[in-house]
């Protein structure tokens, strides 16, 4: 429009007719279409149209307006009936927006409309972003976006990258976990009729982690040439080592690790990378446990399954019973808003309801969850007991994602080194603590006659284990 009026600006003297189709193509409103009439009159336009004459006379000025009028009634009819049928397809577990990422809209068959319908392989990219964050094998959002920027099927914003905002977006949108939400047209959280890329346990997983905050991340700049690096602390102060390359007077290139740390007394002493790194490699095997303990874990990590198993339905049960009770507290709360008259009373009421709903929601998707233990037991306990059983061939693999998965698998804490004394005691991760105290409770077993591992922490420990590894192990 802005170009137009500078052309009839332009030719001003001679006079150029505008042509319009209709005349609801000319204004969107009333107040609109007087304000562009004056300005197209003053920029020396003549205004013309197939469908109505327009004049300087009363009468004409009264039928364009008229027209102009139902133009602008018949605009605002259609948004609002737009806006209404969006409204009903919220209400009816439909979203009715743009795709998210990883979706497209497509046919199902009982369904009425388009659907959204998982799109891959961005569904399967975005499902791995958002369980690995919710199961720490990604500690913070900058984690996830890195992953997510080494796919190159992911769309990403101006100098390639993935922007913050959208990881953030991804990481708390319930519909990925298979509802919809929409606050500002008031549907709080509902069941949708998509397919889910993730359980809404590990969606709540996921808002936890980031409200605790975000973890020691591992650094970009991590360079792969050294693993340890982030890991390997200075025995003498407890500060974490720095790992770089010197170069020699001869000019070549040697790798290092050492210690920065004001007034220590190894400050700047460079240690040889390969020295560490073989300490390392012999921590990891001291590590190792025998074969008989492997078996012998095994043995144990079976009866807990199977207890747990028949303690799922119970547990199904019970989280049933708690979501009719969050249901009928509902119902009260229902209640007590329409009898309310403040705005404030009832709005606190409205967001203790939305509060209850989800935690009904949370209640009733772990009823279903426990009643079929996750199929695919033995082949994600192969693939733990795989590593736990030898953390060193994961190690040796020599890939750097692989290797920074061991540490974190394996080890709780940093690791103190000593250029004398090598590795101090590490502080393991729970599943290797258990097998600890399994060897102790077996050789203690031949002389007092009997031991029991604390109860369920093995079996918490290694379905952890499992979790992490089974993704990076199945590849
Ligand atoms: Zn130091």
């Amino acid at each position: 429009m802005n170009s137009l009026l500078a052309y009839l600006r332009k030719h001003k003297a001679e006079g150029r007719i505008v042509i319009i189709d209709d005349i609801s193509r000319f204004s969107r409103e009333m107040e609109g279409h007087w304000a562009l009439r004056r300005q197209l009159k003053a920029a020396g336009g003549i205004l013309e149209s197939p469908s109505i004459e327009f004049g300087e006379d009363a009468d004409s000025i009264l039928q364009e307006n008229v027209r102009a009028s139902f133009a602008q009634h018949h605009r605002q009819k259609n948004a609002e009936q737009t806006r209404n049928r969006m409204r009903g397809r919220l209400l009816n577990g439909y979203w009715p927006f743009q795709a998210s990422l990883g979706y497209k809209y497509d046919r199902r068959e009982g369904h009425q409309g388009k659907c959204l319908v998982r799109h891959d392989p961005l569904a399967s990219i975005i499902q791995e972003g958002l369980e690995g964050f919710a199961s720490g094998r990604f500690q913070a959002q900058a984690e996830v976006k890195r992953f997510f920027e080494a796919h190159p099927a992911f769309p990403r914003g101006h100098r390639g990258l993935v922007r913050n905002q959208l990881v953030h977006d991804i990481l708390t949108k319930p519909l990925y976990a298979g509802y919809i939400e929409a606050p500002t047209w008031g549907i709080p959280l509902r069941k949708g009729n998509h397919d889910a890329l993730i359980s809404f346990e590990t969606f709540d997983r996921i808002q936890r982690r980031l409200k605790e905050g975000a973890k020691t991340p591992a650094r970009a700049d991590i360079n792969s040439d050294f693993p340890l690096r982030g890991t390997v602390a200075c025995a003498c102060c407890g500060k974490l080592m720095t790992a770089c390359w010197s170069t020699s007077r001869t000019g070549d290139r040697h790798p290092y690790y050492m210690c920065f740390g004001k007034a220590c007394p190894q400050r700047r002493k460079s240690i040889k990378r390969d020295i560490v790194e073989h300490a390392f490699a012999k921590l990891l095997d001291r590590l190792t446990p025998g074969p008989q303990l492997v078996r012998l874990a095994a043995e144990m990590f079976k009866n807990a399954w199977s207890q747990r198993v028949a303690q799922a339905e119970a547990i199904a049960k019970n989280c049933e019973l708690e979501a009719r009770k969050v249901e009928s507290q509902i119902a009260a709360l229902v209640d007590r808003v329409v009898e309310a008259t403040s705005e404030v009373v009832i709005s606190a009421y409205e967001k203790r309801i939305a509060e209850l709903e989800r935690s009904k929601l949370l209640l009733e998707e772990k009823s279903g969850n426990t009643r079929q233990p996750k199929g695919k037991f033995e082949e994600l306990f192969e693939l733990a007991l795989r590593f736990l059983a030898n953390p060193s061939n994961l190690w040796n693999s020599g890939e750097f994602t692989q290797q920074k998965l061991v540490l974190r698998l394996t080890f709780a804490d940093h690791l103190a080194y000593c250029p004398i004394n090598g590795f101090s005691n590490p502080k393991t991760a729970l599943p290797f603590k258990m097998l600890d105290v399994i060897c102790d409770g077996a050789n203690r077993l031949a002389g007092t006659g009997g031991f029991e591992p604390r109860d369920g922490d093995f079996e918490i420990g290694c379905s952890r284990l499992f979790e992490r590894s089974y993704r990076t192990l199945n590849r």
